[in-house]
Formats: structure tokens, sequence, C-alpha cells
């Protein structure tokens, strides 16, 4: 199969959009941004051998590129609208790609995404993502704008994905790790709400460490105030616990700041979204962050999260 069969395939797919004035076929998509909003841009690449295995299910690995993807942009606030998929791949499997085409579609087609063009090469299994959204432009969510006395939320549950990562017997964390939810209505939900926000990709701590920073604040997270689903409270409890919830990768929930005041308002608007979010912890002007045990000492951590290069050699 050629790789204009391939893109063929992909066409069929693509999902309609009125603002899709020319989708997939011609040398560029041609697309009409809403002229009162901004244009929330953002990229992400998963590779085989990093960010999953060949042997992984072709539907999942289509769901999570766009997923980790369409995270990005329910961190900023903004409503999702196009694709674009870069796909390296090693050979013109139609079945893989069709299994591919229907995990990358079942999340788009739930979020009114259209795939609007990308780019199809052989070699080593990549896929590149970028996601185009709309946001106004006041009501963007950014790192910084946290402060002083704010609280701390953190939508769903965390450590699920990466304590399914560590033990694989456990189907109900794995889905965690294999289907992400982005968590699109719950950013659209917090314009105008939270100060600042970030989607957790790479552990809690390491993702609010950059917020914090951004900020120009630190703050305080109670580790006993810590989401954690039923699977993963039956896995393990205290610090083993504590490790995958501010250490584990790819919680893809959203962590965010926002006044006391708003509490009531932030609840009820979360609600009806029904993202459930939990209050842990408190915006500080010290900076850094210090995670508070439930017998009031500070815990020191074995590692702020996942980054790739570390430990090689400068
Ligand atoms: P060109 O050589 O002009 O870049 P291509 O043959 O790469 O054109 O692409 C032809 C059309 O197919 C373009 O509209 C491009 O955006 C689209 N396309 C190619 N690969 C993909 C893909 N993996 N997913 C979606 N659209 C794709
Ligand atoms: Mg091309």
């Amino acid at each position: 199969m050629a790789e204009f069969d391939l893109i063929e395939r992909i066409r069929r797919r693509a999902g309609a959009r009125e603002d899709v004035v020319l989708g997939i076929g011609d040398d560029a998509a041609l697309l009409r941004p809403p002229a009162d909003q901004l244009l929330a841009v953002s990229t992400d690449v998963l590779n085989e051998g990093v960010h999953f295995r060949a042997s992984d299910s072709p539907f999942d690995i289509g769901w999570k590129a766009l997923a980790v993807n369409l995270s990005d942009l329910a961190a900023m606030g903004a409503q999702p609208a196009w694709a674009l998929l870069t796909l390296a791949l090693p050979e013109a499997d139609e079945a893989w790609l069709d299994r591919f085409i229907d995990g990358f579609m079942t999340l788009a087609t739930g979020h009114g995404v259209a795939l609007v063009g990308g780019d199809t090469t052989r070699g080593a299994l990549s896929i590149g993502v970028t996601v185009h959204g709309f946001v106004p432009a006041e009501r963007a969510l950014r790192r910084a704008g946290a402060r002083v006395g704010d609280d701390l939320w953190v939508t769903g549950t965390l450590g699920d994905a990466a304590a399914g990562l560590a033990d694989a017997s456990r189907p109900d964390l794995l889905a965690r790790l294999y289907r992400p939810t982005p968590r699109v209505a719950a950013g659209l939900a917090l314009r105008g709400l939270a100060h600042a926000c970030i989607d957790v990709s790479d552990g809690l701590f390491a993702d609010l460490g950059h917020l914090l920073r951004a900020s120009g604040v630190g703050a305080s997270v109670q580790l006993a105030a810590l989401p954690c689903s039923d699977a993963l409270a039956r896995m393990c409890s205290g610090p083993d616990r504590w490790l995958y919830q501010c250490a584990g990768g790819d919680d893809y929930e959203l962590c965010f700041s926002a006044p006391v005041q708003h509490r009531a308002r932030i609840e009820a608007a979360l609600a009806k979204t029904a993202t459930p979010a939990t209050l842990i912890g408190q915006v500080e002007a010290e900076s850094g962050l210090r995670s508070v045990a439930p017998d009031g000492r500070h815990w020191r951590r074995a590692r702020p999260g996942y980054q790739h290069f570390e430990g090689d050699q400068p």
C-alpha cells in the first residue's frame, strides 16, 4: 500500500467542521479561526520505545496521541477544533492504521475535532500530533497567575497510570495509562475562575513546580488530601502511594490555583462537567513546594517527576 492510499484511508475518516474551508488533500489546509479569539496551538510526539511499545493496542496509541495534546488545550482553557497528524510508520500496515485511526477519531469526534492534515513517512514508529483550539484573549489559563493565599486544586485522581505501569496486573489502573481522559470541559469551566492552570503529565510535583515558578510563588500540599482512586487505595498506602501520586506521570489531570472565595463556584462549575476536584493545598509566598505528611512533618520525596534525558551524561 502506497503513501497516497494510506492518506486516503485517513482522509475518509477525518471528520468535518464548518470552519474547515479545505481539509486533507491539498498542499495546506484552509481554516477559518474565529475573529474574536486567540488560537491556542500545541504539539506533542509519542515515540515507540519511549512513550509506548510496538505491541500496544493501536486503538490506544491513537487515543493517547490525541489525548495528551487535548490535555494541553484543556490546561489553557481552550476549546479544541483542529488537529494535524504526523506519522512515521515502519511499514504500510492497513489494519494497524485503521485501528489507530479508530482510537484517534473516537476521541476527536467526542470533542468535535477535525483532522485537517499531516504528513506520512516511512521510519521508526512515531506519532506527532498538533492541536489547535480557541480561547478569548483575557480568559486563557496560564501557568503564571497564581497568587499567595490561593487554593490549590487537582481534578480526578493521581497516580493510577504510574502504578499501572509498575504493576501491569491491574486493568483498572492500566486503563488510566492507555486511555487518559483529557479534562477539556473542566478547562473551559475554569475560565474566569482559576488564576493559573497546568496539566499534570510528568507528575504532580514536577508540573505544579512549573506553575509555581512561572507565578513566582511557592506552596504547601497536604499529602493526605491527594485524591486517590479506589484501585490505587487497594494497592498501596502512605509513602508508597504518595510517590505514585506526586512523582508518577501520565495522569493528565488539571492542577490549578484559584481564590478562596471562588470555592463554591468552582465546585458548581466542575460538577456541571462531572469532573471531580479536590483541594490539595495553598499557595504561599515562600518559594518551593512543601509536601506535608499527616503528622505535620515535611516529606522529602525521592524524585520530582519524569524527565527525558534525566541521568544522561552532559
Ligand atoms: P505534500 O507533499 O504537498 O506535503 P502530502 O502528500 O504530504 O503533500 O499530503 C497530502 C495531503 O494529505 C495533505 O493535505 C496533508 O496534510 C495530508 N496528510 C498527509 N499525511 C497525513 C496524515 N498522517 N494525517 C492527516 N493528513 C495527512
Ligand atoms: Mg507532506
